[in-house]
């Protein structure tokens, strides 16, 4: 390669990022060399700061700064607990408005090919906190690839017993498609078309 060292590196880091592959890497590597020198260190130390403060809350692991997340506190009467993939996905869900409750994050779905079982997402917790909790309904907004529909399907049997509400996003959905990104009216019929397991 015929560029310096330190600028293969930062367009590597780049090109580690979801959605990014190696043209865009490279393009945007050389727009911040391009920029003055203050904007990349704006940009690295805005890095860093989110790395230092942002963590998952100790209750459902939706990022936060706080020990305890806004809507951890906010709701903490709430009945009803929304399990999703991974902290972005509860955006639509609040943009849409279309649902007041508490959130749980997972962190993953199962995967056994890449070796995620149950133990290594927060399953053992969210249990217990729905049998201890009073919550009257756990909704499973887990996406509708395959690894999201049988992690779903195990959080269902693992309920199995417990009096509370089981219900999944109708579908509606696209299939295989990141919860993350879904528009607010698609999120609104998914969910008041829920269907209860
Ligand atoms: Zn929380």
């Amino acid at each position: 390669m015929i560029e310096p060292p330190s600028l293969e590196e930062l367009i590597a880091e780049f090109s580690s990022l979801p959605g990014i592959g190696n043209k865009t890497a490279r393009r945007l590597a050389y727009h911040i060399l391009s920029r003055p020198r203050e904007q990349a260190v704006r940009f690295s130390e805005s890095i860093l700061k989110a790395a230092d403060h942002v963590k998952p809350c100790s209750r459902c692991y939706v990022f936060t700064e706080d020990e305890i997340c806004s809507i951890c506190r906010d709701r903490s009467n709430a009945k009803t607990i929304c399990v999703v993939e991974k902290s972005s996905d509860i955006l639509p869900f609040e943009r849409s408005g279309v649902y007041q409750g508490l959130y749980f994050v997972l962190g993953g779905v199962l995967s056994p090919l890449d070796g995620v079982g149950p133990e290594a997402l927060h399953i053992p917790l969210l249990i217990e906190r729905v049998k201890t909790e009073g919550i009257q309904e756990v909704i499973l907004g887990l996406g509708s690839s395959p690894e999201g529909e049988s992690t779903a399907l195990l959080i269902d049997r693992l309920l199995e017993g417990a009096s509370v509400k089981r219900s999944r996003l109708a579908r509606g959905i696209p299939m295989g498609s990141d919860l993350e990104f879904v528009d607010e009216i698609t999120m609104l019929r998914a969910f008041e078309g829920r269907v209860i397991f």
